[in-house]
């Protein structure tokens, strides 16, 4: 929760369409297992990193979904129109923050595990 880091992040989709860069320092990284994630990432969980919204610059053919959580806030959920793969989600909880999905990272290796939210949703077979 505490980590912080200013390099700028880029990132985006797999067929490459959607592009983001993220200029802003980690707010905080999360991991989460809730049911919108498993949904979301097709996994047990994702890992994602949130950063000040008006710091991230995205392009390419973004659609997104909208719903509400299971806490009542209106999310925001952002994926490359062409290929599906998942980019962002917001959260009227938060609505200064956006955040971006660890596994959009062009580079996702210096990615910290967050903190674990929602693990009472965590399914028996996911371990890590
Ligand atoms: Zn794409
Ligand atoms: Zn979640």
């Amino acid at each position: 929760m505490t980590e912080k880091t200013s390099d700028v992040r880029t990132g985006g989709c797999l067929c490459g369409a959607v592009r983001y860069e993220a200029a802003g320092e980690t707010v905080f990284a999360i991991q989460c297992y809730c049911r919108d994630c498993q949904h979301i990432s097709g996994g047990g969980h994702a890992p994602q990193f949130a950063v000040k919204r008006d710091t991230v610059a995205k392009s390419g053919p973004l659609k997104t979904y909208c719903l509400k959580s299971d806490a009542g806030n209106d999310v925001e959920f952002g994926f490359c129109g062409d290929c599906g793969s998942p980019i962002y989600k917001t959260s009227s909880q938060a609505p200064e923050l956006i955040f971006l999905f660890a596994g959009s990272l062009n580079d996702p290796t210096g990615f910290a595990v967050g903190t674990k939210v929602y693990e009472d949703r965590r399914q028996p077979w996911d371990t890590s």
